[in-house]
């Protein structure tokens, strides 16, 4: 099944509605992390598993997200929604690990609902905090986040694709993005765009896939992630009511978010590393007495495994900090994780051989997986060229 066949709506979406979501909101349950993160396993035990190798051939599993979030996947991180009435990064990576070792494609999406509410919840507005947010968290509305191209431009690596005239209540935006996922009819994603006029400035926004203007494209087959649901997205005179801002003056807000932003995304990778390593146990019994002579074996992966986790939770707990030093070791836990995620996935392959190499075989999906951890903005090359700038200044 490709990516097409498992849409609700066929691509290109065009659609005259305006959703603006209704201001009635869904309550917060109080809960504590362990419970969630044990019906989180069950969900991706009982939905997500079976759907698995569906999802890498292209299918877009929109109910096991929803299962997800009803389980408590998206609230984790957020003081708002979880319950607990702190910002909890930890928890948000720990449900993100669970769902990557079975299946990175979901992880991923996963990583780009949490953003998603992560950017209202950073926000000062309070009409999508009330309205949006809610449904976000719990899984009800999906949606992802446009910033790799913003976060390439801030890197100095390219430009901003997409621009906007300014009106007295709104936004009207014009470009396009080659790639988004999480997407289909009547999803949100947080989008950056250049604010033409005297003085002109970044703004960043949540947008909706259903307003007239916007179109969805599949324009490429991808080697893996094919069930993300990946998009060309194109914007053409669309209309962003300014009650859908969330950082405008830009940069501040940025600097709130950017960390967690980042961390985010290594849940993606700690999860991968874990089943690479399984997959390697495994088959210790039958082929421990060769695989010996191999590099990176699973005891040796785990100690690095377990130390990177250390760190990751170090980190997570002081999401804040606006000093130089903890970005650095936030985007070098950021490579790392990418590092670690290209060696296990070798491993796993190596490890396991010609079972390995089956065209179902877990282990060559890790390893397509694996490669898009090292290739998601903020990619190896550039965490390692903001690494670099940040070590000249
Ligand atoms: C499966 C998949 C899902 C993604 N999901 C998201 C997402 O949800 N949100 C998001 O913001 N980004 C998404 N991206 C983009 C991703 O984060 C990276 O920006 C992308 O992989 C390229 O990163 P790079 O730094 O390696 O740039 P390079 O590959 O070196 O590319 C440099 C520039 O050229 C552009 N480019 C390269 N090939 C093409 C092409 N065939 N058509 C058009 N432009 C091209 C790239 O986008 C980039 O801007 C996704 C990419 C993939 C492959």
């Amino acid at each position: 099944m490709n990516r097409v066949d498992s849409m609700t709506a066929p691509a290109p979406i065009v659609t005259p509605a305006t959703p603006v979501v209704s201001p009635g909101t869904l309550p917060a349950t109080p809960t504590d992390g362990a419970s969630d993160l044990d019906a989180i396993r069950a969900v991706v035990r009982d939905s997500l598993a079976p759907l698995t190798l569906k999802i890498d051939e292209g299918y877009y599993p929109a109910e096991v997200l929803r299962a997800l979030g009803a389980a408590g996947t998206f609230r984790q991180h957020l003081a708002s929604q979880n319950g607990r009435g702190t910002v909890d990064i930890q928890a948000a990576l720990s449900a993100m690990d669970i769902v990557s070792q079975e299946c990175m494609s979901t992880g991923f999406m996963v990583w780009a609902q949490d953003v998603a509410c992560w950017y209202i919840e950073m926000s000062g507005n309070d009409f999508l905090k009330e309205t949006l947010l809610p449904k976000l968290a719990c899984g009800a509305a999906l949606g992802g986040t446009a910033l790799s191209n913003p976060m390439k431009y801030l890197a100095g690596i390219e430009p901003l694709l997409i621009s906007a005239e300014e009106t007295e209540d709104a936004f009207i935006m014009n470009g396009t993005l080659p790639w988004v996922s999480n997407l289909g009819a009547d999803h949100w994603f947080g989008s950056i765009y250049k604010v033409s006029g005297d003085e002109p400035r970044d703004v960043m926004a949540m947008v909706n896939t259903s307003w007239p203007g916007m179109e969805l494209k599949q324009l490429a087959k991808f080697c893996g992630m094919e069930g993300t649901g990946t998009y060309a997205l194109s914007f053409t005179d669309v209309r962003v009511p300014k009650t859908h801002v969330v950082g405008d003056p830009l940069l501040p807000y940025l600097k709130k978010i950017k960390a967690g932003f980042v961390l985010l995304q290594t849940g993606m990778a700690t999860g991968l590393i874990e089943d690479c390593i399984q997959l390697c146990e495994a088959v210790e019994p039958r082929f421990a007495h060769v695989n010996c002579y191999l590099d990176d074996r699973p005891d040796e992966l785990r100690e690095e495994l377990e130390d990177a986790r250390e760190l990751i939770e170090a980190l997570s707990a002081d999401v804040f900090n606006p000093s130089t030093d903890f970005m650095r070791s936030v985007l070098e836990a950021r490579l790392l994780g990418s590092e670690l995620s290209l060696r296990a996935a070798n491993a796993a392959m190596l490890h396991t051989g010609a079972s390995g190499y089956l065209h179902d075989a877990p282990a060559q999906r890790k390893l397509r997986e694996a490669y898009f951890v090292a290739i998601v903005t903020p990619a190896i090359k550039h965490l390692r060229k903001e690494l670099d700038v940040m070590a000249a200044a």
